[in-house]
């Protein structure tokens, strides 16, 4: 038994979201009680106790968009002008990055990403990966840093016709392996989706073959959707149709499948969202940083359209990603008053629920049953903290910095700072060998 309290628990739960002196009682995975630090002590005398020391206790942060595979980019002389327009990022950084990749270069940017995510308090991922030259296991090889380091996964291999036949079929050989793997051993630190690049890298031929057999498996696909306006123009002269509705003609968007960015989305396609309910995963800071525009998310989310958030690996701090969300669309919009709940309710409610339905078990919340993923974040708030003000001390009093102890699945990961399951100074140490000799390769 493990107590995590003294502190201002924050659960966000319409009963009671915010409980002063709060603790949070987790037997073995899950969470078993939550409640006043004095009367969880009192009843559980011999648990483990976490102090918190005043501080927030609040979810673990969930991402459910994220490229770990892009950790060795940070840095990196591109050795070329720098790309103006997103299919020159692709072929000028992406495409040839995957392609340098060898699998202990996929072992630790992930382990690197990994880490990262765990100091910023995020404690589920759903990454979406690409290593052309070393598919077969790739997944496999992710997944033992994952296990090392305690982060919750959901993984996928991003399955493209760029590399020709044989690589696509590696790609969705590697979704089948590790998906039905996840399947057969039924734990909740791991699950898989199908991984799909996008439209226009999926010849209809092989969007058939991949979304045929995720639907035979029974899981959802994972997929950037419309992200740039060059993907609906691809799509439109090859096919004469947007991307919405391709993806729609192919079975791809169903509830379980994530569909990243969705920006270049017009009305007609808004309303195929809404009636296929795949999870729209909108990325504010990547679609910020590639130029590509501003995803009409709040319109959706209007629309009663499940909306969560990511960093499409542009950052590992979800609190950053709340805030450049805000900015966003007032921005966009030139509207002061826009966006001050939206991204909160992607971040905190929509993450959870989709998560909760891929593992099949309750995260991102703290109530009892839930998977234990809990954070104690450094926030000391100037004026007073109510649950009606809650997202204002967030938005602007918190970074992934402020995370000092992260707790995954009842497994102390990080306290104080410190990542407790692995050396941390040898992974950094042994990434940056690698990636030096990766950039040479590039
Ligand atoms: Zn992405």
């Amino acid at each position: 038994m493990l107590l995590i309290g003294n502190g201002l628990l924050i659960t966000r739960e319409p009963a009671r979201p915010v409980w002063l002196a709060g603790c949070v009682a987790v037997q073995e995975n899950k969470i078993v009680e939550v409640g006043s630090t004095e009367e969880l002590q009192g009843k559980y005398p011999d648990a483990s106790f976490v102090d918190a020391q005043g501080r927030l206790i609040m979810p673990g942060l969930i991402n459910t968009h994220m490229h770990c595979y892009s950790s060795f980019a940070r840095g990196m002389d591109l050795k070329s002008q720098s790309p103006h327009e997103f299919n020159e990022i692709l072929t000028r950084l992406w495409w040839r990055l995957d392609k340098t990749l060898t699998m202990d270069d996929v072992y630790f940017s992930a382990a690197v990403a990994m880490i990262d995510c765990i100091k910023n308090g995020t404690t589920t991922i759903f990454d979406h990966h690409a290593s052309p030259n070393c598919v077969p296991g790739s997944l496999f090889r992710m997944a033992e840093a994952a296990q090392e380091l305690g982060l919750r996964t959901c993984l996928c291999y991003e399955v493209s016709d760029r590399d020709g036949d044989e690589v696509a079929q590696q790609g969705i050989d590697e979704n089948v392996d590790y998906i039905s793997k996840c399947k057969r051993d039924h734990d909740a630190m791991r699950c898989g989706l199908f991984g799909l690049h996008a439209s226009f890298t999926l010849n209809d031929a092989l969007l058939r073959r991949s979304a045929d057999i995720a639907s035979m498996l029974g899981v959802g696909c994972h997929i950037h959707t419309a992200e740039a306006l060059s993907d609906v123009e691809d799509c439109q002269s090859k096919y004469g149709k947007r991307v919405v509705e391709r993806l729609k003609d192919f079975g791809v968007l169903r509830p379980a499948t994530i569909a990243a960015h969705c920006v270049h989305v017009n009305e007609r396609e808004i309303e195929m969202l809404r009636e296929k309910a795949p999870f729209v995963v909108h990325n504010p800071e990547s679609n910020m940083g590639n130029a590509v525009g501003c995803a009409p998310v709040l319109e959706m989310v209007r629309r009663g359209i499940r909306v969560g958030m990511g960093t499409d690996g542009y950052t590992s701090d979800m609190f950053e990603s709340l805030k450049v969300a805000n900015l966003l669309h007032k921005h966009q919009q030139q509207d002061a008053a826009a966006a001050w709940a939206e991204p909160h309710d992607m971040l905190f409610e929509q993450n959870a629920d989709f998560a909760s339905t891929a593992f099949g078990e309750t995260l991102g919340r703290l109530v009892p049953g839930a998977l234990a993923d809990i954070i104690v974040v450094d926030y000391n708030p100037p004026t007073p903290l109510t649950a009606a003000n809650l997202n204002g001390h967030v938005l602007f009093g918190m970074t992934g910095r402020s995370v000092a102890t992260t707790i995954i699945n009842g497994r102390v990961v990080m306290q104080e700072r410190k990542i407790l399951v692995a050396d941390e100074q040898e992974v950094f140490g042994r990434a940056r060998e690698l990636a030096e000799k990766m950039w040479k390769r590039f």
